[in-house]
């Protein structure tokens, strides 16, 4: 029997997961709705006549809906908002809708099919058309919602904070949550390292994940969620509701300096970055540069591959928000839990260990080679050098390969993450391939302890304070050391300020996290000078387990 077949009403329930993104709401759950589905076997409605009149009034709503969204919204999703609602009033559409009715088909189906067939001929034009048929997919849902009446798909819009719950988020449902009514995220599966932990930590948005008895809350209940005890309190008393406290949004951290360790070693503190907003925002803030920019994300709802042109000057404009700042951009990290419509890779059995990554090139050369001339266009352009990473890099000839086709695309220094057990292992090799490397805790962890990241029951192996992904961690820090390769740490485990300790006496020589965790990363690196660092990273490796880990280092460095 489900789990959502057992409510949980009792007042003052206490559920627990996982606390990924510290903070602490108090607002009503709202659940992400999934797609309606249509099937020819729904019942036939009134007469044609009375049924394409239903479909043009739902079409109509829909528009006015997104009209009086994009009204409140900033000027980017305004601008798509409202196109998205040019969409709905096309008469296109709606006349192929009435086709299919009128030959007898149930009336949400005709909707179905009718953005089937605009949806083909959109993405056979090609080019910008093609884009369209994303959003006119997101007007067919809305409007076979309204049909059926159930809710419509996507993020909910109630015009009050919410906190959103949902069985795990992917990147595209996660795209559209800066600026909208979600407050904190609360997810049935899901790790510290998911995609839904991550996105969380970069907006500031307090979360939980790995809780399996959300599904249980029903839609509306108030909940008090705190992101940082991995707790869900389930209509709190009132006493309890004060302890909410506001949300400290992405990329207004206070700038603190660069960042140091005690003793003054330098020890720069990038951030990651997904969009272009929070490019600008961290830009604004302060930031010491960019460590990871997850290109991938720049365009996840894309059908057809962003032209060159398209991505030089989108990063151009990101370059030129952080002047002379470092900014590594990551080349696209498509395939198992990020897939890109615009990269087809076939179906696999276990996408995590297939074509993802670096990997992609080989079935999809233009895409890589175009992104890396856009890369060193762009680095021209605004006359500067660019750092360009590839992600999932397994071989120290695959590192040479990568930097070979990236230095002949312009004035660029080429690292390699470190996320494959075997490169750590070959770090040295790797380190004299490339000008940098840097450590991606996030998939070395899950490839060290053969634990997928996305599976929130194996939350335990994938705690980055892990000793045998600390001592592949170190791996990379001797290399780096003998070699003299700058080792940055863009996981998430450099976003906790103890472990930044330890991560930094492992050989790392920058951290890279979500902006909001900056400033607790900054406050423990001046408290604590390299010596103490090394000792706090023998501790961590010398305990036989992550708790144990984290506890020995607690107690050497204190309250950081
Ligand atoms: C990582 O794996 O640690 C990393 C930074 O990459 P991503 O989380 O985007 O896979
Ligand atoms: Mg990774």
């Amino acid at each position: 029997m489900r789990a959502a077949e057992h409510p949980v009403h009792r007042t003052g329930t206490v559920l627990t997961g996982r606390g990924v993104s510290p903070g602490t709401v108090c607002a009503p759950l709202a659940r992400l709705a999934a797609p309606p589905v249509t099937s020819p076997a729904d019942p036939v409605g009134a007469d044609a006549g009375t049924e394409c009149a239903r479909i043009d009034a739902a079409l109509e709503e829909v528009a006015a809906d997104l009209t009086r969204r994009a009204a409140g919204a900033d000027p980017a999703a305004a601008g798509v908002l409202e196109a998205t609602a040019a969409m709905a009033l096309d008469p296109t559409l709606a006349a192929a809708a009435h086709g299919h009715v009128r030959a007898g088909t149930p009336t949400a189906h005709a909707v179905t099919l009718a953005v089937e067939e605009v949806c083909t001929r959109l993405v056979a034009l090609g080019g910008c058309l093609a884009e369209r048929a994303t959003d006119v997919r997101d007007v067919g849902h809305r409007t076979v919602a309204r049909l059926l009446g159930t809710a419509p798909p996507g993020l909910p819009a109630p015009g009050h904070p919410v906190v959103l719950t949902a069985p795990d988020l992917s990147p595209a449902d996660t795209a559209a949550l800066a600026g909208s009514d979600v407050v904190a995220l609360l997810t049935e599966q899901g790790g510290p390292t998911s995609h839904t932990a991550i996105i969380a930590r970069a907006l500031g948005l307090p979360a939980v994940v790995g809780c399996p008895d959300a599904a249980r809350i029903a839609p509306g209940t108030t909940v008090l969620l705190d992101g940082g005890a991995g707790t869900v309190q389930v209509d709190p008393p009132p006493a309890e509701r004060a302890r909410a406290r506001g949300v400290q949004p992405a990329g207004t951290a206070q700038p603190t300096g660069p960042g140091r360790t005690a003793d003054g070693t330098a020890v720069p503190l990038l951030s990651n970055i997904g969009t272009e907003q929070q490019a600008l925002a961290a830009a604004a803030g302060g930031s010491e540069g960019i460590g990871l920019l997850r290109t991938e994300f720049l365009f996840l709802d894309r059908t057809t591959a962003p032209t060159r042109a398209e991505q030089r000057d989108q990063l151009v404009r990101i370059l030129r928000a952080f002047g002379s700042r470092r900014v590594v951009v990551r080349t696209l990290d498509a395939g198992s839990d990020k897939p890109l419509p615009f990269l087809p890779l076939g179906e696999e059995a276990n996408p995590a260990l297939g074509v993802r990554g670096l990997r992609t090139a080989a079935a999809h050369p233009q895409v890589l080679t175009e992104q890396l001339h856009a890369i060193g266009e762009a680095a021209a352009q605004v006359g500067r050098e660019v750092d360009v990473m590839a992600p999932m890099v397994a071989t120290a000839a695959e590192a040479a390969r990568f930097a070979g086709l990236a230095r002949g695309a312009g004035p660029v220094r080429v690292g390699a993450m470190i996320e494959v057990p075997a490169a750590a292992l070959r770090a040295r090799e790797l380190c004299e391939a490339v000008d940098f490397v840097s450590v991606g805790t996030n998939d070395l962890g899950q490839y060290v302890m053969a634990a997928d990241r996305t599976v929130g029951a194996l939350g335990e192996l994938l705690d980055p304070w892990q000793p045998a992904l600390l001592d592949l961690v170190a791996l990379v820090g001797e290399a780096g050391r003998d070699t003299g390769t700058p080792v940055g740490v863009c996981g998430e485990a450099a976003a906790d300020p103890q472990l930044a300790v330890v991560l930094i006496g492992l050989g790392a020589t920058s951290l890279s996290t979500a902006p909001p965790a900056r400033d607790a990363v900054h406050a423990a690196l001046a408290r604590h000078d390299r010596d103490t660092c090394r000792r706090a990273a023998d501790l961590a490796r010398a305990a036989p387990g992550p708790a144990q880990a984290r506890a020995a280092v607690a107690t050497l460095l204190g309250g950081t």
